[in-house]
């Protein structure tokens, strides 16, 4: 274990089985379609990169960059376009890929840009939902796990950058936050 974590939430082996079944779920849900991932960047790397490796029907995939934390641990409900998709989504069966819904801000801002656009269906998929710390209503269509409100880190998720290569998701020692 790395010596800033205190505990693991999610272990390896919970997280590969989970998103096994997700991506199981999604193929069942979209026999005869192909699919647009859209890879929320870059917490959500590392969830999408192995889901669609579970998923047995065309995929094809983009990705957004959004910034609505800053260096906190605290959503500020500002969102800003980074990096923005590469090609149209007009028509296409869109899959918006979500590392965590904390307050439900930021997807509700990706949402509604998103379907401005013009797509055939949207749904959103998350590995991980905070359902108590929610200020507005997002529809999540596919939740890897609920989770306690506690900021936490791994497996694509970040503090300060940091951590995003752990291959669990974790909650790190307080001391690490007050520095
Ligand atoms: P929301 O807009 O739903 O409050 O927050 C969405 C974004 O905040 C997530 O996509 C993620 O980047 C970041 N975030 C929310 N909770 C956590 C957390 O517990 N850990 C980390 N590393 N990021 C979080
Ligand atoms: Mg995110
Ligand atoms: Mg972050």
């Amino acid at each position: 274990m790395h010596p800033d974590v205190e505990k693991i939430l999610l272990n390896e082996e919970q997280i590969k089985e989970r998103v096994a079944q997700l991506g199981r779920q999604i193929s069942q849900d979209y026999q005869g379609e192909s699919i647009l991932m859209v890879g929320i960047l870059k917490g959500a790397m590392i969830f999408l990169a192995d889901l669609v490796r579970h998923i047995n029907v065309p995929t094809f995939f983009d990705f957004m960059a959004v910034s609505s934390y800053g260096a906190g641990t605290v959503s500020s409900g500002a969102v800003r376009i980074l990096k923005d998709l590469e090609k149209s989504i007009h028509g296409r069966h869109v899959i918006i890929v979500e590392d965590i819904v904390d307050t439900g801000l930021t997807l509700q801002y990706l949402v509604e840009n998103m379907k401005a656009r013009g797509p055939a269906s949207l749904k959103i998929c998350t590995l991980l939902d905070k359902p108590s710390r929610r200020k507005v209503a997002v529809p999540v269509d596919y939740n890897g796990f609920s989770i306690p409100d506690e900021f936490v880190v791994g497996y694509g998720l970040d503090y300060n950058e940091r951590y995003r290569n752990l291959p669990y998701i974790a909650v790190l020692k307080p001391e690490i936050y007050q520095i």
